[in-house]
C-alpha cells in the first residue's frame, strides 16, 4: 500500500510533544511491514534532517498560496520524508504553531491549508510527484483537518479519477484549530460544506471538524479515549459528531520507539540498565539530583514529571499533593513549560522547598530521558488524557507512573494496589488532591519494600509497547477506508461523499 502520512511534526526533526513522537515512529513500523510510506512535513527553520535528499519538485503559486518545494529526502528507515519548502510560511523563529513569544501565528490556516492542499494533492493523479500517488492519505490532528475534505472534493469534481482514502488520527481533541469563517473562501471550502454539516462550529470553521466529517475512518490513540470523546464531558463540543461517525471510529494505542527510549541503549543516558542489573538505574538518579540541584540523597524518594504545563497534565494537582511528598521526606523533579501561572507555583516551591524540589522550565530531550532513568516514581494525574506516553517510557524504565484513570492512562498501566502481581504502577481513585495524596501515599509504602517495588519495577520493564501491533491495526483501518472510500466514490451509492 502506497501511504502518505501527512503531520505537523516529526521526531527527532520537530517536535512539541506525543504527535511527533508518533510521527517519528509509525510511518517506520509501517515500512517495516512492507508498505511504501512518505512523510509530509513541512520544511521549519533550523531543521536537520539527514539522507539521501532527491530532485525537489517546483509547486507554483496557485490562488493565495506562494510557491513552494517538494523536497524528497529517503532517510535510513526506508521512509521517504516529503518537506514541503516554503520559506515565507514555514521558515521562522517560533515553534510549527506558535511565535517566540508563544502566540498562534496570525496565518496559521494559510500555513496549515497549504500543508493538507498539497497532501490532497498527492493522494490524486495530479500528485505533484510524477509516477507516485497514494493509496491512502493518513492525516493527524486539525493541522491535517482539510486533507479528507479536499480529496472528497476531488471525487466529487472527477468522480472518474482515483483518489486516496483518507484517515484521521486525533491525539488530542482540544487542539480544534478554529478560525474565522471568513477564511473559508481563501482555503476553497465549497459553499455547500461550510454549514453545520460540514466545517462549521459555533460559527467559526474548525479544521479539525472538517476532518472528522469527512475522512473515511478517524481513529484515537487508545481505546478508552475513542470511547470519552463521544461523551458530551470530553467531547469538547465534537461528541455529536464523533457519535454520528462512530461506525468509523477504532481507538489504536500509540507504541514506544524502543530504537529512541530504551534503557539499556540510551545514548541520553551517563549509565544504562535493564532488568536483571539496577545498578545503572542507582547511577542515573544520583546524576539527576547533581543535574537539578538537588542533595544526593538515595533514601528520598525521587517523584518526578515530564509535561507540558497545563491543567490537562493535573499540574495544580501535583502542587496540591507536595506536601504529601515532602513530609515524607521525598523529592520532585519537574522538567516543562507552559502556563505562567503553572510556572510560577512550581517555582514558588522551589523557593521554599530547595532541597526538596527542583524545576526546569524548558523543552529538553536529554533531560527528559535522564529523568525517566533516575527518578522513582513519574506522576501523571491528567484530567484527560488521549494516549499519554511519558508513562510508557517510565514503566520501561523502571519508574513505575502514578496515573489518574483515564485513557491511555487506563489501558497503559496496571494498579499495582488492585494487582499485586501484575501490577506496574498506581491508579488514582479519583482525579483530585486527596486521589493524587492517596496514591502516593500507597506508593511511598511500595517503596518502603523493596522486595514488592522491584517486582513492580520488573513488570513494567517487561511490557511490550511495540509499534508493530499498532501498525497492524493501522494498515487494517487503512483497508476499511478504502473500502468506505470505494463506495463514496461510486455516484450511484453516494452523490457528495
Ligand atoms: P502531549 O503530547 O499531550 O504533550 P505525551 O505524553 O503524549 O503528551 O507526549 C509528550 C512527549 O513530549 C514525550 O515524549 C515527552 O517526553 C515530551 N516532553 C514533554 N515536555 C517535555 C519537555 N519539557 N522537555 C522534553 N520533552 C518533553
Amino acid at each position: 500500500m502506497k501511504i502518505l502520512f501527512v503531520t505537523p511534526e516529526c521526531a527527532p526533526y520537530v517536535k512539541t510533544g506525543g504527535l511527533g513522537d508518533v510521527s517519528g515512529a509509525l510511518p517506520q513500523a509501517l515500512a517495516a511491514l512492507g508498505h511504501e510510506v512518505c512523510v509530509l512535513l513541512p520544511a521549519y527553520r533550523g531543521m536537520k534532517v539527514s539522507g539521501e535528499i532527491g530532485d525537489g519538485v517546483e509547486l507554483p503559486p496557485y490562488g493565495p498560496w506562494p510557491a513552494a518545494q517538494l523536497v524528497p529526502v529517503k532517510i535510513a528507515s526506508g521512509v521517504t520524508l516529503l518537506l514541503l519548502a516554503c520559506p515565507s510560511l514555514y521558515q521562522r523563529p517560533g515553534g510549527p504553531y506558535v511565535d517566540a513569544s508563544g502566540r498562534d501565528y496570525h496565518d496559521n490556516a494559510m500555513r496549515f491549508g497549504m500543508l493538507s492542499r498539497i497532501a490532497a494533492q498527492l493522494g490524486t493523479v495530479h500528485s505533484p510527484l510524477r509516477g507516485w500517488s497514494a493509496d491512502v492519505v493518513h492525516c493527524n490532528d486539525w493541522p491535517t483537518g482539510l486533507v479528507p475534505l479536499y480529496l472528497a472534493q476531488s471525487r466529487l469534481i472527477s468522480p472518474q479519477e482515483p483518489v486516496a482514502a483518507s484517515v484521521i488520527t486525533i491525539h488530542n481533541l482540544a487542539f480544534q484549530g478554529t478560525f474565522p469563517m471568513a477564511s473559508a473562501d481563501v482555503l476553497g471550502v465549497p459553499w455547500q460544506w461550510r454549514g453545520m454539516d460540514g466545517v462549521e462550529f459555533y460559527g467559526e470553521l474548525s479544521m479539525l471538524k472538517a476532518g472528522l466529517q469527512f475522512a473515511d475512518a478517524i481513529t484515537a490513540v487508545s481505546p478508552t479515549y475513542a470511547k470519552e470523546i463521544q461523551t458530551p464531558e470530553n467531547g469538547i463540543g465534537l461528541d455529536g459528531v464523533l457519535r454520528a461517525r462512530a461506525s468509523r471510529l477504532t481507538g489504536i494505542l500509540n507504541g514506544v520507539d524502543t530504537t529512541v527510549w530504551n534503557p539499556a541503549q540510551d545514548p541520553l543516558l551517563p549509565h544504562r540498565f535493564g532488568r536483571g542489573n539496577f545498578k545503572g538505574k542507582a547511577l542515573c538518579k544520583s546524576a539527576l539530583q547533581a543535574r537539578v540541584g538537588l542533595p544526593a540523597e538515595r533514601g528520598a524518594m525521587l517523584f518526578a514529571v515530564v509535561s507540558r504545563l497545563t491543567p490537562q497534565k493535573g499540574i495544580d494537582l501535583v502542587l496540591a499533593a507536595l506536601p504529601k511528598i515532602l513530609s515524607s521526606g521525598g523529592q520532585l523533579v519537574v522538567l516543562g513549560q507552559g502556563e505562567p501561572g503553572l510556572q510560577q507555583g512550581l517555582q514558588e516551591a522551589v523557593a521554599r522547598h530547595p532541597s526538596q524540589v527542583a524545576v526546569t522550565v524548558d523543552f529538553d530531550e536529554g533531560l527528559a530521558h535522564l529523568i525517566e532513568a533516575g527518578a522513582d516514581a513519574f506522576l501523571m494525574p491528567s484530567r484527560f488524557e488521549p494516549c499519554g506516553l511519558n508513562q510508557m517510557y517510565s514503566q520501561l524504565y523502571g519508574t513505575p507512573p502514578i496515573v489518574a484513570p483515564v485513557g491511555g492512562l487506563r489501558d497503559s498501566v496496571t494498579d499495582a494496589s488492585a494487582d499485586p502481581v501484575q501490577g506496574t504502577g498506581f491508579v488514582l481513585a479519583s482525579v483530585d488532591a486527596a486521589g493524587l495524596e492517596e496514591a502516593i501515599g500507597r506508593a511511598l509504602k511500595a517503596w518502603q519494600q523493596p522486595q514488592l517495588w522491584k517486582k513492580i519495577q520488573a513488570n513494567g520493564m517487561a511490557r511490550h509497547f511495540g509499534w508493530e501491533d499498532s501498525a497492524r491495526q493501522y494498515v487494517q483501518v487503512y483497508q476499511r477506508a478504502q473500502a468506505v472510500a470505494g463506495a463514496a466514490a461510486d455516484p450511484a451509492l453516494s452523490p457528495v461523499r
